[in-house]
């Protein structure tokens, strides 16, 4: 396929708001790729040149895609500055930029146009090649090769090949609608990506099962398994508010363990190779070169995948720190000094394979048991305290010694026959029971920053309140939930600064807001929040067509900020509108 005419669907995308109508023309384009590019065409649909567990990626510093533009345009870089803090976008303004370059070259050479027709795998490589260049004279290197590129290409493949090295095409399109078109394209019937979700769920590789799709068919996608090294996209739970409504959700049984209050980790083991992913699917293998050297001085098999909890651990007291402590340990730098200012310990919780057995589909207590078999238990790695309850007074004692021993909270987990790992689903067969904060609510939110507004006074030159809002995970839109200018350090706020800084954009067409924010984000940071109350309210767009009143959403009043980053939870992890619409009903 010609990249240009993956392009022109990309700028079809933009342009529509509909998801019905945003998988057809999607659909469409995919329905033309063969099966060597389609792998590579749903990573550069997703505004990436490989799953996210790879860790490669092409994200280039703004000033250097500001050179290699102003390279292959032959205007000033103070020129192109100037052009790119007037539109607010990289692609537009290469877009732009280019459209004028090519019609003057038109001009002055009656028709010669210097445009190469290039393939979509031709980019793929080219955009490879850029993100792998290290060592010294890497950015003159990267420069060139952008430049030279940029120069050779349509104005509106400029504009997504600038996109792309920006990290995000900005057409709103996420993986879920990706495998609804993919499913389309190939069987016909958008209603298969359930069995696509499914296989994407169990690798979170976009590239291994389109390519599966399109050279094995349907039937070989819904035999896909886990596999080694491939994360598995975890398992969340839903909320609830007391031990009488836990016990409910399980029939008056279910199995409690400590909510340690840490880092979730999926760890991948095959002899010595062993890695680590994040909840969000990340490689944070090499943050953690102790939790390695745990693990393989533990293990009594050579090849599984297990699930727990990194703390921040004082081994002299024995006691579990609080997150920040631990959150400090993901860095890329000054490692050795780390793991010695802040030791950890491991809680585990899981099983997903071992044997060279999927585990996903086993019954907890029986994961359990595997888990046992798997591991020895250490100073440094533990398994996580559990019990089996049966009324709600042994949760509630359960709940107050987990507090006093410096974890969050518990969960409840299912012990029934169906009490399977739920891949990538926030299901009822976990639930979590958290403790109030000093609030009136006794949850908090992950909600991820829509907008902001300048600050005044004290707050002049950063942003002083920030719009926040929720996911609708069936619409794939982010909805408006509070406004928050609470609970903000001035470093919180330098620090808000600089990372919101080069995700500033036009309103993304995934926001649904009434409110009309003076500045709209690319929706990537996920924070924590609190607050007093949920409300009605006209403003915000929160679980609005829930209500009784289609007019109504639900607003959060007297938002707080904790303190605490998410960024191990991907836009799409955050708190649901569902979510919040339970706790309304149940305040
Ligand atoms: P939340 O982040 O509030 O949605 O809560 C779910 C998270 O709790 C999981 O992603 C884990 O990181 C964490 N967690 C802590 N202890 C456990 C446990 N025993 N079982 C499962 N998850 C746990």
């Amino acid at each position: 396929m010609k990249f240009k005419d993956l392009c022109q669907c990309y700028y079809n995308l933009e342009n529509t708001q509909k998801k019905l109508e945003m998988v057809d023309i999607l659909a469409e384009t995919l329905a033309k790729a063969d099966e060597k590019e389609i792998g590579k065409i749903s990573l550069l649909t997703l505004g990436k040149l490989y799953p996210d567990f790879v860790g490669i990626e092409l994200m280039l510093a703004e000033k250097m895609a500001i050179k290699s533009l102003a390279l292959a345009t032959g205007k000033s870089e103070k020129a192109v500055q100037s052009s790119l803090e007037k539109i607010g976008d990289l692609g537009k303004t290469a877009h732009n930029l280019l459209e004028n370059k090519t019609q003057s070259t038109l001009l002055a050479f009656t028709g010669q146009q210097e445009i190469e027709q290039y393939d979509v795998l031709e980019i793929w490589k080219i955009l490879d090649n850029i993100a792998k260049i290290t060592g010294e004279g890497s950015t003159d290197k990267k420069i060139r090769i952008l430049s030279g590129l940029l120069s050779k290409v349509t104005s509106l493949e400029a504009r997504y090949i600038s996109r792309l090295i920006a990290g995000n095409l900005r057409t709103g399109v996420a993986a879920q609608l990706l495998l609804e078109a993919l499913s389309k394209a190939k069987t016909g019937d958008r209603e298969n990506k359930e069995f696509l979700e499914r296989a994407y769920n169990r690798c979170s590789d976009i590239e291994f099962v389109s390519t599966i799709l399109y050279e094995e068919g349907l039937e070989v996608v819904k035999q896909i398994e886990v596999k080694l090294f491939s994360p598995i996209k975890v398992m969340l739970a839903q909320r609830v508010s007391s031990s009488e409504e836990l016990l409910e959700r399980f029939n008056g049984s279910c199995s409690l363990e400590y909510k340690y209050d840490g880092l979730r980790v999926q760890i991948h083991k095959k002899n010595k190779d062993v890695r680590l992913f994040s909840r969000s699917t990340e490689n944070i293998t090499n943050q953690f070169p102790d939790v390695i050297q745990f693990i393989n001085d533990s293990a009594s098999k050579d090849e599984f995948i297990i699930e727990g909890e990194i703390v921040a651990f004082d081994h002299e007291k024995e006691t579990i720190l609080p997150f920040q402590n631990v959150s400090q340990r993901k860095r890329k730098h000054d490692i050795d000094q780390k793991i010695s200012e802040i030791p950890v310990r491991v809680y585990l919780f899981d099983v997903l394979y071992s044997d060279l057995k999927s585990r996903l589909d086993s019954a907890y207590l029986e994961r359990r048991e595997t888990l046992k078999e798997i591991i020895k238990e250490s100073n440094d790695i533990r398994f996580s305290h559990q019990i089996l309850a049966e009324n709600s007074d042994e949760i509630d004692e359960f709940f107050h010694q987990a507090i006093k021993d410096s974890c969050e909270g518990i969960m409840g987990k299912s012990i029934g026959e169906d009490s399977v790992y739920q891949a990538g689903a926030r299901g009822w067969n976990w639930v979590k029971y958290k403790a109030g904060y000093d609030a009136q609510l006794s949850d908090s939110f992950d909600l991820v920053i829509m907008g902001a507004e300048y600050g005044k006074g004290k707050r002049a030159g950063k942003y002083g309140a920030f719009l926040l809002g929720c996911y609708d995970k069936i619409e794939g839109v982010y909805q408006t939930f509070t406004k928050i200018g609470t609970g903000f350090t001035d470093e919180d706020l330098e620090f808000f600064f600089k990372e919101l800084k080069p995700l500033v954009r036009d309103k993304p067409k995934e926001y649904q807001s009434d409110i009309e924010s003076s500045i709209w984000f690319d929706p990537k940071i996920v924070i924590e929040v609190t607050g007093d109350e949920i409300t009605r309210s006209r403003l915000h767009s929160c679980s609005r067509g829930f209500m009784e009143s289609n007019l109504e959403g639900l607003a959060l009043r007297f938002p707080r900020f904790t303190g605490r980053i998410v960024d191990d939870k991907a836009p799409e992890q955050a708190t649901t509108n569902d979510e919040i619409r339970t706790i309304y009903l149940k305040q």
